[in-house]
């Protein structure tokens, strides 16, 4: 920011690192907004690489570290086409700090830090929203959701993990705008999704997705299994508090893991009518193919990747070999060295601590684990050695 002012540039710290310094968080990573344009960028760094079509951005590269930083630019107008469509297809162009300011979805995320004179710029109440602890669209919600409805997971994000509560007009218009969360690009949302539930706040997530009707939206599955328990002490919320505990401890859980939680109890109670179904025409089925077939639609619905779905689905039907079965008989040593065992096993562990029972009963899968992994090493230094000979 120094070497673009002294350049004669205006430059800002802007976006979520602006507003996690206010709450006194360490942020993720740091972005920057100038009136420099990319070309201009790269003439002041040589460590600097222009990304993206659509719009283009400079990365500057300190270190380990890359700076993302972007030419102001504002909202493109709709385009007049006599329908009431809002979404933006157009790319966007350059503008006023201000007009990127209005550009922005919340705002908290809409401060500029302006280095030169230690201070924030705030063109859009954000400064006291933040101090308000509260989540506001910039403009009329009705409109920006109706843009962009990815911007609908987002807030719900911003809300649950940083513990804010949605303005009331921005809260409404999510609960009437939620349909629009299918016109959205299938990869951004699962994009959404996986921020959503991976900072230890997926409960609340959840919760605000299931009142808005996103969730009726986005998983069907998991909304309906909630409608049935009514409750609000549904087994699925403990599943959701243990699995946040487990990543607040860990620091980050995988993605499939996560994901295996949250669908794991909806689709078991789905597979269990499904094969009463098949029992009652006197048919055989087996649960396992059941549980693979139900959740398939599930996992193209939220365009999970494929060898991700195929993980999950692993991970939910290899369950049933914690359960003691003298008619099933398979090599315990086989089933723990494969290579989606950790996330089958960390998803067994959540069952026994949701269920109040006791962690040991998981230790010899552990302890065999171990063992595959260590002689697993062992092979693979051997063959570095006759490699070298
Ligand atoms: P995080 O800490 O999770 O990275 P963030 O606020 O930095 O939060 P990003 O997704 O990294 O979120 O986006 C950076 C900034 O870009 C946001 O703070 C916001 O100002 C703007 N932004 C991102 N997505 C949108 C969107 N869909 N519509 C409008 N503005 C957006
Ligand atoms: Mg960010």
């Amino acid at each position: 920011m120094y070497r673009l002012v002294r350049r004669g540039y205006i430059a800002y710290l802007v976006g979520g690192s602006v507003r996690d310094l206010l709450l006194g968080r360490v942020p993720k990573d740091f972005d920057v907004s100038t009136n420099a344009t990319p070309n201009q960028i790269k003439k002041v760094f040589r460590n600097c690489f222009l990304i993206g079509r659509r719009f283009r951005l400079a990365h500057i590269k300190f270190n380990d570290q890359i700076i993302e930083t972007s030419t102001f630019r504002r909202c493109p107008e709709p385009e007049e086409n006599g329908s009431d469509e809002l979404y933006v297809f157009r790319d966007n162009c350059y503008g006023t700090p201000n007009e990127d300011a209005l550009r922005r979805d919340f705002t908290i995320n809409a401060l500029f830090y302006e280095i030169g004179k230690f201070s924030i710029i705030d063109h859009v109440g954000g400064v006291s929203d933040i101090e308000n602890r509260l989540i506001r669209c910039i403009g009329d919600p009705n409109i920006r959701f109706r843009e962009d409805p990815v911007r609908m997971i987002r807030a719900i994000r911003f809300a649950s993990r940083l513990d804010f509560n949605i303005e009331p007009a921005t809260y409404n218009a999510i609960t009437r705008h939620s349909a629009e969360i299918r016109k959205s690009s299938p990869a951004r949302i699962f994009e959404e999704l996986q921020k959503l539930f991976s900072y230890g706040s997926g409960e609340k997530s959840v919760r605000l997705l299931y009142k808005t009707g996103l969730l009726q939206e986005l998983m069907p599955e998991v909304s309906q299994y909630l409608d049935h328990d009514q409750s609000q002490d549904s087994i699925l919320w403990s599943w959701l508090r243990h699995l946040d505990d487990r990543i607040k401890e860990t620091g980050k859980l995988e993605v499939v893991l996560i994901f295996a939680t949250l669908l794991f109890v909806p689709i078991q109670r789905l597979v269990a009518a499904r094969f009463a179904e098949f029992e009652a025409k006197g048919e055989r089925v087996s649960a396992n193919e059941l549980l693979a077939e139900l959740l398939v639609p599930v996992c193209v619905r939220i365009s999970m990747p494929r060898w991700m779905s195929a993980r999950m689905i692993q991970i939910m039907t290899n369950q049933s070999r914690f359960v003691p079965d003298k008619r099933k008989r398979f090599s315990k040593r086989g089933f723990a060295a494969q290579e989606g065992f950790p996330e089958t096993l960390a998803l067994y562990e959540l069952g026994l601590r949701v269920a109040g029972e006791d962690l040991s009963r998981s230790e010899p899968w552990r302890a065999l684990r171990k063992e595959s992994e260590a002689q697993l090493a062992r092979i693979t230094a051997e063959g570095g050695n006759s490699e070298q000979v």
